[in-house]
């Protein structure tokens, strides 16, 4: 299967997603600028810095992925948006060399097993548009087809990223209706 339209639809879906700057890669809750008490983030985190900072989200090699990928759960909710594209397109483009990326995809798309993944998942989800977990769908169903994720695994991730969606049409729905009686 040809994944060169699903990785332009990645890049599409999320293109309106900006790099904030370097200071807001990680939002590590052991600094002080986020309530902690060390002068700066803890060790794990500026990892995820050194890697991130200055990079776009363009072709980030699979290979590199692989041993920062636990920083999807690290990154700051609008990073994580930001760099997330690069995360699919590599799980996508090289699943066997993005075997790390693709775990940590599905630890964060999955029902939630603990409150810390609960929080960094109500944290992140709500910013997704409709266009883009459909996307993120895609990239799910992509790799089960090729044989890298389990049913019971893809069925659960969909259910979270299906009720997320629809979460957005109902409340689009209230939009709607609002406007309707305004202008009635
Ligand atoms: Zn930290």
């Amino acid at each position: 299967m040809n994944c060169a339209p699903l990785i332009r639809d990645i890049y599409s879906a999320f293109s309106n997603r900006r790099h904030l700057g370097d200071d807001e890669i990680v939002h590590c809750e052991y600094d002080a600028r986020w309530g902690g008490k060390l002068p700066g983030p803890c060790r794990e985190c500026r990892e995820v810095v050194d890697y991130f900072k200055g990079k776009s989200n363009r072709r980030l090699a699979a290979r590199k992925l692989r041993g920062i990928s636990f920083g999807l759960f690290k990154l700051a909710p609008q990073a994580f948006l930001f760099w997330l594209p690069s995360f699919l397109a590599a799980a996508v483009r090289d699943p066997r060399e993005a075997d790390m990326v693709l775990e940590s995809l599905e630890f964060r798309f999955r029902p939630p097993q603990s409150s810390a993944e609960a929080r960094w998942q109500k944290t992140r989800l709500p910013l997704l548009s409709v266009r883009q977990i459909d996307v993120v769908i895609r990239c799910f169903r992509y790799l089960h087809a090729q044989g890298h994720m389990d049913v019971p695994t893809i069925s659960s991730i969909i259910e979270v990223l299906n009720n997320e969606a629809a979460k957005r049409s109902s409340n689009k729905r209230i939009e709607r209706t609002r406007k309707t009686r305004r202008s009635s």
